[in-house]
């Protein structure tokens, strides 16, 4: 996901002194935020601060130090997040299996080892449900969606009524933009039982059918794109040709290239925002797909092309890290490759890092799609962007390869970043806001060049 830069502009401009907090938000790990005010919501804890609402899971939160007395009228309305409510879930069917492969892949889950799940169940042939739901769920996490629905798909047979069964294989055919397959399994999921992550992704699909019937479609060798009229057929070629250059830069800074094929949805304005659900402020979304609102657009401008590299870096890290990489960190990167310079802005940076009032990292570990405004949107894409371009100048890209490598195999982003950088998450904030600091002081009342 990024910020249109229209947005960006006026978050800008807003930047002010900052206000007396009254709530503090202890969290878990030792990072504290002075913020207006601090409450719960369902899974999520909101925070108020001078440019914004901010969000994070409550798994991160320690406790909240009230200072004042609590008051719901004062919530930010309308803030939820629409996105994708659960990407993927798992129950052990009731049938447990103790077959010897089965055992071990459910020790290897629990070790988080996902491969390790594949590699157990892969030997046999004769699988039960569950055995074969566990391995499709691994593939599934590590991405490998034909390989998943070659596992589950045989369950049909005699589990046709398995909401779950019915749930994988249309969560997989998404991905690999079978839009059908996807529609008719989803709907027979939520016939059995109703999700809001399964009926989310449902309409998400049926919102834009239309490009089936109305719109035209073309492919390269890692794109399939879909666009919303065939008036636009001249200007799809022209993104295809510009995302394939991206892809070969991408591939060469990364030093890896992505397996699938990556789809991508051209539509207006209205129907990106009518699609996606995605707040006023957005320029693209990557829920696996890429969507690009183009409406207004006859050439491939310079913004858009930097919309299309931002979103592409998201492909390009969901499929190496398998998607188990911090949500500031992906969105940090995608801003550092894609060339971002928050220098302005980087001046509430600089005030917030003085005032001790910077985001904790484990803060900015969910869908900045949450946000409200393009204000407390654009303060958690600045601090992603400063603290991924702190780790990508440390050690040099490579480096930072080599810690997306790890992150892929498995291996958690806490453990990942003490093995290659030698310090844990507080040591990177310490020296991220240390960082801030001394370029505010090299350039004092300037802008703030991040790199
Ligand atoms: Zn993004």
């Amino acid at each position: 996901m990024i910020a249109r830069a229209a947005a960006i502009a006026g978050a800008v401009l807003l930047g002010a002194a900052l206000p007396t907090s009254a709530d503090i938000v202890h969290l878990r790990g030792g990072g504290r935020i002075e913020c207006l005010e601090a409450w719960i919501d369902q899974s999520m804890v909101y925070y108020r601060i001078a440019e914004g609402t901010l969000a994070f899971p409550i798994a991160s939160l320690d406790r909240i130090e009230k200072t004042a007395v609590e008051d719901a009228a004062t919530h930010a309305p309308g803030l939820t997040d629409p996105g994708i409510q659960s990407e993927i879930r798992w129950e052990p069917s009731l049938s447990v299996t103790d077959t010897p492969a089965y055992t071990e892949a459910r020790a290897a889950l629990g070790r988080g080892d996902l491969r390790a799940v594949v590699e157990a169940l892969s030997g046999t042939t004769q699988r039960s449900l569950s055995e074969g739901m566990l391995l499709g769920f691994a593939l599934i996490k590590l991405q490998r969606w034909g390989k998943a629905v070659t596992a589950v798909e045989p369950f049909l047979v005699d589990h046709e009524s398995d909401a779950l069964l019915n749930y994988y294989l249309g969560l997989c055919h998404y991905h690999l933009g079978h839009d059908e397959h996807a529609v008719r399994f989803l709907r027979r999921s939520l016939e059995i039982e109703e999700d809001p992550g399964v009926r989310d992704l449902l309409e998400r699909l049926q919102r834009q059918s239309f490009l089936v019937t109305s719109g035209g479609s073309s492919r390269t060798s890692h794109f399939m794109i879909k666009y919303d009229s065939p008036q636009n057929a001249r200007l799809a070629q022209q993104m295809l040709d510009s995302l394939e250059r991206s892809f070969t830069d991408q591939a060469r800074l990364f030093s890896y290239s992505p397996p699938d094929e990556i789809q991508v949805i051209l539509t207006s304005r209205h129907h990106f925002y009518d699609i996606t659900r995605a707040p006023e402020w957005t320029g693209g979304i990557n829920d696996g797909r890429i969507y690009l609102p183009i409406g207004g657009l006859e050439e491939v401008t310079e913004e858009a092309e930097r919309v299309m590299r931002h979103e592409l870096v998201h492909s390009f890290l969901r499929m190496m890290t398998k998607g188990n990489l911090p949500v500031w960190l992906n969105e940090g990167i995608s801003m550092y490759v894609t060339g971002e310079e928050l220098d302005d802005y980087t001046r509430v940076l600089a005030a917030r890092a003085q005032e001790n009032q910077l985001v904790p990292l484990a803060g900015l570990d969910h869908s900045f799609k949450g946000y409200a405004g393009a204000e407390s949107a654009e303060l958690a894409y600045g601090e992603s962007l400063v603290a991924a371009s702190y780790l990508a100048n440390l050690y040099g890209f490579e480096e930072l390869n080599r810690l997306l490598r790890s992150l892929g195999e498995g291996t958690h982003f806490d453990d990942a970043l003490r093995q290659r950088y030698k310090m844990d998450v507080i040591e990177l904030e310490r020296n991220v806001r240390a960082h801030l600091l001394k370029e505010a002081a090299r350039h004092p009342g300037e802008g703030i060049r991040i790199r």
